[in-house]
């Protein structure tokens, strides 16, 4: 099968196809998606070496699943479900899991891809698979209302209005907050203003102004130290960002401002199923161009240059 490979490099290279081992189901890729995480990868977080990968939409094609046939989408975790966080409803942390092209699990930028049944869902009738492909950004940004409360009446300070702010502000304009997005990159601004969110360069942003709760989705080892600075005493800061290279942060003002710091990974696949077919979150606003596969360096090329949003690929 065609596959990209990581290994330093990148190159699309022809591999062996891929065998589903125990629990798994063989899945040919229809579309994928880049990630920043994908990008950050080529920088060499998590060490990673093989198929990077972890954002897509396929159909079952192992004839014995009771899914064969269907088209779905992938949780990322491969988890043992006999540890003691996955008993204790943390599968997502398993002690021996494997991750969908970020870590010991070879991901979707293939023909084929390997997933356990368990993982799968299937997406609702009707839904666009250039939409189902963001299910899993979706759902990370979702998590965040899966782990802290956020009242009507606090202000929100969104710093980043990437591929996944984006997500993140209209999950949180659903929710009926009041957010600021804000991105160094005007086009990004533009974009968003065009969507109808509420977002201002980050010029626009005084130094002394805050908020009670701060998301850093800048995909930028300086943006936890931003959203820090922004952030009203006992106020909330939500981490998205992950980057090879972190930045160093000051613990004592944490201390001193009595901050809450929550880092925030992998979400629920099932309500951000249930948003994009309901039609509350469209992310066909941020789909800067879709590749066809054997273009799919090129696709990294774009998808690295600034105020690109999401970047796809067509699979077959
Ligand atoms: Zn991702
Ligand atoms: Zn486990």
């Amino acid at each position: 099968m065609r596959a990209l490979v990581f290994d330093g490099t990148l190159s699309l290279c022809e591999v062996p196809k891929t065998k589903p081992i125990n629990g798994e189901v063989l899945i040919r890729v229809l579309y994928s998606s880049i990630c920043n995480t994908d990008i950050e990868i080529l920088q060499g977080y998590m060490g990673f070496n093989g198929i990077p990968g972890h954002e897509f939409v396929g159909e079952v094609i192992s004839s014995d699943s009771y899914l064969y046939g269907k088209i779905v989408v992938g949780e990322i975790n491969c988890s043992c479900g006999e540890c003691y966080l996955c008993q204790t409803g943390r599968s997502t942390h398993c002690n021996n899991r494997t991750v969908l092209g970020i870590d010991g699990h070879p991901g979707v930028f293939a023909d084929y891809v390997a997933l356990p049944e368990k993982n799968l869902h299937v997406i609702p009738e009707g839904l666009a698979l250039t939409s189902a492909v963001f299910t899993e950004p979706l759902a990370a940004a979702i998590e965040i209302f899966e782990q802290i409360q956020i009242k009507p009446s606090q202000n929100v300070f969104i710093f980043g209005a990437g591929k996944l702010g984006m997500l993140i502000s209209q999950v949180f304009r659903l929710n009926g907050c009041n957010y600021t997005t804000f991105d160094l990159n005007e086009g990004k601004i533009l974009k968003a203003l065009k969507m109808g969110l509420n977002a201002m360069p980050l010029s626009a942003l005084g130094g002394n102004q805050k908020a009670e709760v701060c998301v850093d989705c800048t995909g930028d080892s300086k943006g936890i130290n931003l959203a820090l600075s922004h952030l009203f005493p006992r106020g909330k800061l939500v981490l998205k960002t992950t980057v090879a290279n972190p930045e160093k942060i000051d613990l004592n003002q944490i201390v001193i401002n009595e901050f809450e710091i929550i880092g925030s990974r992998c979400g629920l696949f099932e309500p951000a199923l249930s948003l994009l077919s309901q039609g509350l979150v469209n992310p066909e606003p941020l789909i800067s161009k879709i590749f066809e596969f054997p273009k799919i360096i090129e696709a990294f090329a774009m998808a690295q240059k600034p105020g690109v949003l999401k970047v796809l690929i067509k699979h077959g």
